[in-house]
């Protein structure tokens, strides 16, 4: 990646920690996934006292005075205009003629907003909001000689003053410690949340003018002494600042302003007042969640990931299958390369539905097959228009005419439309399918349905862990339910079965077959398959068989004293077997350890934790050796895709294993130090949700856009042997292809832009079927359509897919700036371009990406681009290839946890409780939460919970006999329980892998290892807070524009 190098947002040191997370407890251990849209169902967090908001306020829902009317045509949005929030302390003046805080906004006079807040409730400990209670500084301050008519293209915006530094985060208080400040016990350990007074004090003349009595809380409540605060220097403590020691160049001067021109204290920004995650998505929630989401209309921005919502097929695919960055795209590259936002899709063409929507209606052609456009093979789509009295059709994507068949003749209406167009799924819908014909067939032949290899290592770490004796039980029955299509009754999958070592064991399962045999293949350098009939059979053929190998096989190998095992070779024995039966299909590999044995393939440990922030960190990303490439190469030419369970007691080299799961769209689990009686229940969840599981088989897809823009990148789990294919030996509905679009022409604002995905794939019954996905978006010659229209959970999942791609070539740090500055660069041309004239003091962030910066920090301190010291190079490896395929709703919960209150809200209550955001902060040492990412699980228990909650929930009499990393609840008969045990059977539920439930103590070592969640916060790791990294961000901003 290219990109401006700046130094990281991080403001703190390094982490020396070198705390361990226990084993089978990693935060990796576990997973879960999914493509339920879902999110937190907060009430609201963050209610704006009315006193406080007479001009408008963050909140989209606010009325909006501080805008003309002129700014409704912009975008579908209901949200507000420029809003304007002014943090503390944050305001813009210099030290020699300090001027009132302003906005961007000028209206009225100053005003101290802290009388209007009126008093704080500051009961709770941590210093910690009520729930509810509003930052009173959120305010837009308007100063007389600031009012400027908005332009009319303004868009909507959330602005800032925020600090320009990125300095270390100043204490927030100059007062003695408020309560909350520790954990209301013995001390301890607050490595995100040092807020102590700085020890100098401040300077006289500094303190904080406001009544008398003890300071307030902590950020919250301006105090009238901030009116003349300094430009964002934080004041005197923090030593000179070069850039803002004076009146910052270029700021606007307001004449002679009352208030003292000493120094400051030191204030941080008040975290209530910066854009809330958890604000926006109940915002979105409340707007767009109670009406279906009609596709009809182009360029439309769908609701949130995190908002339940139906969608209505009107002529453009689900947002359940394609997400866009933008749905408006700049009609010149030049606009484009000026406002830096990327361009891509996120697309998940088997996405499942959930059951109040339609899968795609199935077109069926006959022998002539779909209908294509002759130039450029795009398939039938609403978009084509018929001419000619509907003789002809033009296509959409390239313009050329083309004669419709006789066959598929119809006569046009008065507007030119086909009369029987919504007869037509192709003529009507955004998604659909078509039955291919033989000539999307390979060697021109229908192919035989697909297989499933189960292929399990038995050498004696699999052995002793009890792994291969609840794999064998477990496929007992798991047999019976592999895929099917439809109403048919039996899986037209057929199964085969492989136990190996450092050698290879194959079963012949032939229903004839009295009892199984065994053929040993020891030549593991020339891998071959012993067997041809016997190998794949129909299970309920041959069930009999089957169970009694399954029996035996545990048995067989209980003495085993074999602890080296192969790994390529097995991969290469599955393949060739699909191969010999013509077919396309899915191993699950079942593998223990570092594959040391003597054969293709073979590793060595080359783990090197010395490597991290070097130029050579790279290297623990990128395979040891090519052999993997060229293996997985071989099994998508063959529709040979690879699911990977791992169960490593160390070090196993998930980079180089996972090559092949991830260029033949397969997927990779990991369950480290592995314990049948710990980790069962989530290994066997996630074994039967992946072997059920509908796939696709031996796909190609390809996307096909409309003239000016093009596809030139691509991100997920595939294999692509040129610029367009993408080559996916399976797919499932799970996983995503991320796909970056560019110019190489001029768009127009009236015909718009078109995509079509097109998926070739063979079905679990192995019929042959394409799958077509159409989406219409706009083009705009103005930037601040695009800002207007973008979409930031998708624009983060895209730019996190393109860093953790990058740190296999660039150092990780040069991957991080490139990330900080693009983000810069986004937001620096929208502050430029579209947003009001205001002060450089301020940061204006456009509506729609008010939380880039808060997500993308998250991405920039994620374990691969910024590892704690608990962070494997296994984990790193593993994470990095898992997002690559994430959909938008699991990175969208996977960089921003969900943190969720468990005795806050009615104990009757049905509904989720209300999500709180992701800092200590907001933890009440009172309650219990549930926090998850999609992978990991955590209950943490405050120190002060009651006695009857500690009682009701895990039957024990006290905080303290509460067993820390109890990974079950016990099942106890009473509201609380079963409430708390019904969530997190719920939350599981929307996942797509198994969370396992990790039960964290406060004051806990384990809690270090929850608190890595606490996203909002600085890392152990040096990963800056939200606060700090928007004051960074602020900084860049201010760079670029000066
Ligand atoms: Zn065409």
């Amino acid at each position: 990646p290219s990109g401006m190098s700046r130094a990281p947002p991080s403001s703190g040191a390094p982490s020396t920690s070198t705390a361990q997370a226990p084993c089978g407890q990693a935060a990796y251990g576990q997973f879960g996934q999914g493509d339920v849209q879902n999110g937190p169902s907060s009430a609201v967090q963050m209610q704006r006292l009315p006193g406080s908001q007479p001009f408008g306020s963050p909140s989209p829902l606010a009325p909006v005075v501080s805008q003309p009317a002129i700014l409704q045509p912009y975008g579908p949005l209901s949200t507000s205009a420029q809003v304007t929030t002014q943090l503390a302390g944050m305001q813009i003046s210099g030290a020699v003629a300090p001027a009132p805080p302003h906005s961007g906004l000028g209206y009225g006079p100053p005003t101290s907003l802290a009388s209007a807040s009126g008093s704080f409730p500051n009961s709770s400990l941590y210093g910690s909001y009520p729930q509810g209670q509003a930052s009173p500084i959120v305010q837009a301050q308007g100063h007389p000689g600031v009012q400027t008519p908005q332009r009319s293209a303004t868009p909507q915006a959330s602005s800032f003053t925020a600090p320009a530094a990125g300095g270390p985060r100043m204490p927030s208080m100059t007062g003695p410690l408020l309560p909350g400040q520790g954990f209301g016990g013995p001390p301890v350990s607050h490595p995100n949340h040092v807020s102590s007074p700085p020890p100098q004090a401040l300077p006289p003349g500094t303190q904080m003018t406001g009544p008398p009595g003890p300071p307030p809380p902590m950020h919250s409540s301006q105090q009238p002494g901030y009116q003349v605060q300094q430009n964002g220097s934080f004041g005197p403590v923090r030593g000179p600042q070069p850039n803002y020691g004076s009146p910052y160049p270029g700021a606007p001067t307001f004449g002679s302003q009352p208030g003292p021109p000493q120094p400051l204290p030191p204030k941080r920004l008040d975290p209530d007042a910066i854009p809330s995650p958890i604000q926006v998505i109940e915002d979105d929630r409340n707007n767009r969640g109670t009406e279906p989401f009609i596709t009809g209309v182009r360029g439309q921005v769908p609701p949130l990931v995190t908002t339940n919502f139906l969608v209505k097929d009107q002529g453009n695919a689900s947002p359940r299958y394609i997400r866009c960055t933008s749905y408006n795209i700049p009609c010149t590259s030049d606009m484009a390369k000026q406002a830096q936002v990327p361009l891509a899709a996120v697309i998940k063409p088997l996405a499942r539905l959930p059951p109040e929507e339609a899968s795609p209606y199935v077109v069926d052609h006959g022998e002539s097959g779909p209908l294509r456009c002759n130039r450029c093979k795009a398939y039938m789509c609403p978009f084509m228009q018929f001419i000619e009295g509907g003789r002809r059709f033009q296509c959409c994507f390239c313009s050329c005419i083309n004669d419709v068949p006789p066959q598929y003749f119809q006569h046009l209406d008065h507007t030119g439309k086909r009369v029987d167009a919504y007869d037509r799924p192709e003529l009507s819908l955004g998604s659909y399918e078509f039955l291919a014909t033989v000539d999307y067939c390979k060697n021109n032949k229908f192919p035989s349905p697909p297989a499933f290899i189960f292929m399990i290592d038995v050498s004696y770490n699999a052995i002793r862990t009890g792994l291969v004796r609840l794999l064998c039980e477990e496929l007992k029955s798991l047999l019976d339910f592999l895929p099917r299509e439809g109403g048919s009754e039996e899986s037209a999958v057929r199964v085969g079965f492989v136990t190996y070592n450092k050698v290879l064991h194959f079963y012949n399962v032939k229903s004839s077959l009295a009892q199984p045999q065994m053929m040993v293949v020891s030549d593991v350098a020339d891998m071959f398959v012993p067997l041809l009939d016997g190998f794949l059979v129909n299970v309920s053929e041959s069930r009999a068989v089957i169970t009694s190998l399954l029996d035996q096989i545990p048995e067989m190998f209980a003495d085993t004293r074999e602890t080296e095992t192969v790994f390529a070779p097995v991969i290469q024995a599955g393949m060739e077997a699909l191969k010999a039966a013509e077919c396309a299909g899915k191993l699950f590999l079942f593998h223990t350890s570092l594959p040391i044995a003597e054969a293709p393939g073979k590793l060595k440990n080359r783990d090197d934790r010395k490597l991290i922030n070097t130029d050579k960190e790279k290297t623990l990303f990128q395979p040891q050796t090519g052999a993997y490439q060229t293996l997985a190469k071989e099994c998508v030419a063959q529709g040979c895709c690879v699911d990977l369970f791992l169960f490593p007691n160390q070090y196993v080299d998930v980079a180089t294993l996972s090559v092949v799961p991830q260029l033949t769209g397969g997927s990779v689990y990991k369950y480290a130090c592995f314990q049948v009686e710990n980790d069962q229940e989530r290994f066997l969840s996630d074994l039967r949700r992946d072997v059920q599981k509908v796939v696709g088989f031996d796909a190609v897809m390809r996307v096909r856009t409309s003239t000016g823009i093009r596809a030139v990148d691509f991100f997920g789990a595939f294999y692509m042997s040129n610029t367009t294919d993408v080559e996916l030996a399976g797919l499932d509905g799970d996983k995503t292809v991320t796909v970056e679009f560019k110019h190489d022409d001029r768009l127009n604002e009236e015909s718009g832009a078109l995509l079509q995905c097109a998926l070739l794939y063979t079905s679990c019954a192995g019929q042959r079927r394409l799958r077509i996905h159409n989406l219409a978006l706009n083009c705009c010659t103005q930037l601040a359509d695009l800002y207007r229209n973008c979409e930031t959970d998708t624009l983060i999942n895209y730019m996190a897919k393109f860093a953790y791609r990058g740190v296999l070539n660039s150092p990780v740090k040069a991957v991080r700036d490139t990330l900080i500055s693009q983000c810069a660069q986004i937001l620096a041309c929208y502050r430029k371009n579209c947003a009001s004239p205001s002060s450089a003091g301020q940061l204006i962030l456009p509506e729609c990406m008010k939380l880039l910066p808060v997500y993308l920090n998250c991405v920039l301190k994620s374990d691969v681009l910024q590892p704690g010291a608990e962070v494997t190079t296994d984990d790193r490896a593993y994470v990095r290839q898992l997002v690559t395929s994430m959909d938008v709703a699991e990175t969208n919960v996977f960089f921003y946890p969900r943190l969720l209150p468990l005795t806050k809200s009615p104990i009757e209550g049905t509904t989720e409780p209300p999500a709180v955001r992701a800092s200590e902060e907001r933890l009440s040492n009172g309650d219990i939460y549930l926090l998850e990412n999609g992978l990991n699980l955590f209950l943490w228990v405050g120190a002060s919970v009651q006695q009857g909650v500690v009682q009701s929930l895990f039957s024990v009499s006290s905080f303290s006999q509460i067993t820390s990393g109890l990974s079950v609840l016990p099942v106890l008969d009473n509201p609380l329980s079963k409430k708390v045990r019904g969530l997190i059977d719920s939350l599981r539920a929307q996942r797509s892998r198994y969370m396992k439930l990790i039960v964290v103590k406060q004051e806990d070592k384990l809690e270090m290892l929850f608190k890595h969640f606490l996203v909002e916060d600085k890392s152990l790791s040096g990963g800056a807070s939200y606060v700090d990294f928007l004051c960074h961000m602020h900084k860049e901003i201010r760079q670029l524009l000066s």
